[in-house]
């Protein structure tokens, strides 16, 4: 019902040169990945380079980060009028990175993602619990006024258009995965709040998984029914590793 969408966050790494290397390899690996969404959010400088190499394929654009606003005196920012001249088709808002390391907040992040819904770039919204709020059993609590605060100003007609990711902080570059049965817990509470706030639209609002995604279990990572995809960090860096994480055969598919 939901097509899976699998999303590589390339965060600072890789310059113009190694992102079209990337491409080339791996376009002809998921040429015929057809049933699932394929995302790739270079760096800024290579989203041009990148933007040209997939043009005409199966892989779409995304930006790692955004500036609410649409133009004005904020050295170092990117608007999203910027991106939408590269055809960029979403934009990664509210990562764990960009909460921890550059303060941003609730807020901040519920304007990135309105401002893009202005320029129908889909936002994809991070969410996720430290090490310390889990072991306070408090992840459902912390995760649920993430997402009630980053998604605040979504229009209720788009709701549909939302892309949230569930990234464990404490899974996210550690080579620790949260369990399937983790993951899937944490995804059904966020998809019970959605369809409190948006109704019925919740059912089609895709929810992926982020947190040392990789070859090895992203099959058992799928097959949880509330798990629509994956957004990879370390592993997405490599072609021959996210083409396997974008071909993932779910357990009991045997299509
Ligand atoms: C991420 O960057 O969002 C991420 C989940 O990273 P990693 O796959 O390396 O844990």
């Amino acid at each position: 019902m939901r097509r899976p969408i699998l999303a590589a966050n390339w965060k600072m790494h890789k310059t113009t040169e190694e992102a079209a290397a990337f491409v080339d390899a791996f376009l002809p690996q998921v040429k015929d990945a057809n049933a699932v969404d394929i995302v790739l959010a270079p760096t800024f400088t290579a989203i041009d380079r990148v933007a040209k190499a997939i043009a005409g394929s199966n892989v779409a654009l995304a930006a790692q980060n955004v500036n609410p606003e649409e133009k004005g005196a904020f050295t170092g920012e990117i608007a999203p009028g910027m991106l939408v001249e590269f055809g960029c088709a979403y934009t990664i808002v509210g990562h764990s990175e960009r909460r921890a390391l550059y303060g941003e907040t609730d807020d901040f992040i519920a304007k990135k993602a309105a401002a893009l819904f202005a320029r129908d770039i889909r936002p994809i919204v991070c969410v996720g619990e430290t090490l310390e709020e889990r072991e306070a059993d408090r992840t459902l609590e912390v995760v649920g006024g993430q997402i009630a605060g980053s998604l605040a100003e979504v229009p209720e007609a788009r709701a549909e258009e939302v892309v949230v990711a569930y990234e464990p902080v404490w899974a996210i570059g550690t080579g620790k995965t949260a369990t399937p049965e983790m993951a899937q817990e944490v995804h059904a509470a966020i998809r019970g709040q959605l369809r409190e706030r948006f109704g019925d639209a919740a059912d089609a609002i895709r929810i992926q998984y982020g947190g040392s995604v990789k070859p090895e279990n992203v099959d058992s990572l799928m097959a949880q029914p509330d798990i629509d995809g994956a957004l990879v960090g370390g592993a997405a860096l490599d072609p021959d590793a996210f083409a396997r994480i974008v071909c993932f055969e779910p357990a009991g598919d045997n299509a």
